[in-house]
């Protein structure tokens, strides 16, 4: 399948960079979200990103006028109804994944590949939604995404080989390394990741030692580059909320259980980098 027009649902930190990553790849991106503001945000995230490349000269100015020009914006989802492929990265809600879906499904073209950036939903069940299953799949990029170079492709049951080699494809395109995973609650980096993290937050809650000691201990004696409770901060303590009530549920063992301290962080609205607290505060 010849993909030249890719329409990314969500324009948070991980929309904007697979935005961006696409129309730096050549594709003609259109970037979508709920309303004007959160659109704009995202923008301005990839035109300080793409600024920030030229000023250390691995961009020319004409390269990131270029990439801009490939990108529009968008509050409508019907203007998905000219694009080859969907990526979907709005918040880690089955339910606002599914709506999306349903919709999705009902605007684009039949050929339209839906890919879904779900860190751990099951990519089955959001199929199950649309009347092209088929063309679902999972394309689970890293965070920061221009950075990271693994893209997991999940396939659903009824997920095609031609969907699964054009999405392929696509990530080959974006410089990515994508690998072939199975679709099991957290596929296999969060299912690995997030109870590591969520590991940390009990030991922090149990007082086993300070943040930054337990940072320090993960980064200097198993040499991870940033310590679980920083990492934690950049996906957003919500997200990662999210997936542990995903394993804890798809999996049905209490060893996924979400550490309470967790809840309540979220539930103070601390998530992070993304709304200046979470572990730590950023300013
Ligand atoms: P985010 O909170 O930064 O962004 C989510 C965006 O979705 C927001 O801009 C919000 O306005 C938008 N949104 C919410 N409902 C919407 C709707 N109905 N229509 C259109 N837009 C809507 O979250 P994020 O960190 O970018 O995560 C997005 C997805 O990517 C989630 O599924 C998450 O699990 C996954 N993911 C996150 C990470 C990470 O490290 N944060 C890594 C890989 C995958």
């Amino acid at each position: 399948m010849d993909v030249q027009k890719i329409m990314v649902v969500g324009s948070g930190q991980m929309g904007s960079g697979i935005a961006q990553v696409c129309a730096q790849a050549g594709y003609e991106v259109i970037l979508h979200d709920i309303n004007q503001e959160a659109v704009d945000k995202g923008m301005a995230g990839i035109y300080g990103r793409l600024t920030k490349q030229v000023a250390k000269g691995k961009m020319t100015e004409e390269e990131k006028t270029s990439t801009i020009n490939r990108m529009s914006s968008s509050t409508n989802l019907e203007d998905g109804s000219t694009c080859d492929v969907v990526i979907e990265a709005v918040i880690e809600n089955m339910e606002t994944k599914k709506s999306i879906f349903r919709q999705l499904d009902e605007i684009t073209p039949k050929d339209t590949i839906l890919a879904t950036n779900t860190s751990s939903l099951p990519i089955t069940e959001i199929a199950s939604v649309t009347g092209r299953p088929e063309k679902v799949i999972g394309m689970h990029f890293m965070n920061p995404v221009p950075v990271m170079k693994l893209v997991e492709v999940i396939r659903g049951l009824a997920t095609s080989d031609e969907t699964y080699k054009t999405i392929y494809t696509i990530a080959r395109n974006l410089n990515k390394e994508p690998v072939e995973v199975n679709d099991f609650p957290g596929f296999v980096s969060n299912r690995i990741l997030i109870p590591m993290i969520n590991e940390a937050i009990y030991a922090l809650y149990e007082g086993v030692a300070s943040k930054e000691a337990i940072d320090s201990v993960m980064k200097l004696g198993m040499n991870h580059p940033m310590g679980p409770l920083t990492l934690a901060d950049m996906i957003g303590l919500d997200t990662c909320l999210f997936i542990m009530e995903t394993l804890f549920e798809g999996l049905g063992d209490d060893k996924y259980r979400p550490c309470p301290l967790l809840r309540k962080y979220v539930s103070a609205g601390w998530l992070g980098r993304k709304t200046g607290r979470g572990f730590y505060v950023y300013k």
